[in-house]
């Protein structure tokens, strides 16, 4: 079963979502990934082992106090960098985490292609990071 750990604060927030994400690892994962608000918004994921993403950010500027980790228990799409969490928007500008099964997905996902939705994974999360993007914003002054 995957988790979420989520962090804005005075610490380094790779530092206290890897901890957290470390006491998330009894309830099972085959992926984990964070993001991070760093100048711009960077996700940093892998398959496996926490320890492994940890070994991964050594080396790299993280200096961050927003982000996001997960540790996921893939249901759609086989667990490999690609399809650990978190997923981008086309923009860059958002990123996702999920828990669970987005049981319509599938039907989604069509119509997104057909208008021009381009997807780096085959997860059924993506779909949800498009689909908002996707949702028309009226801005009235
Ligand atoms: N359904 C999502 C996936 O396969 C989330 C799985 C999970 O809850 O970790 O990526």
């Amino acid at each position: 079963m995957c988790g979420i750990v989520a962090y804005v604060g005075p610490r380094q927030a790779h530092e206290v979502i890897i901890k957290g994400l470390k006491r998330l690892e009894y309830r099972g994962y085959d992926s984990t990934g964070i993001a991070l608000l760093n100048g711009g918004l960077n996700i940093y994921k892998k398959k496996g082992k926490v320890s492994e993403l940890e070994s991964f950010l050594k080396g790299q500027t993280l200096d961050s106090h927003i982000g996001m980790g997960h540790t996921r228990w893939a249901t759609h799409g086989e667990p490999n960098d690609e399809n650990a969490h978190p997923h981008y928007s086309a923009t860059k500008k958002l990123a996702i985490i999920h828990n669970g099964i987005i049981e319509n997905y599938s039907s989604l996902k069509q119509d997104l292609l057909r208008k021009g939705h381009t997807f780096l994974s085959e997860t059924d999360t993506e779909v949800f990071i498009h689909f908002i993007v996707d949702i028309p914003v009226n801005v009235t002054t």
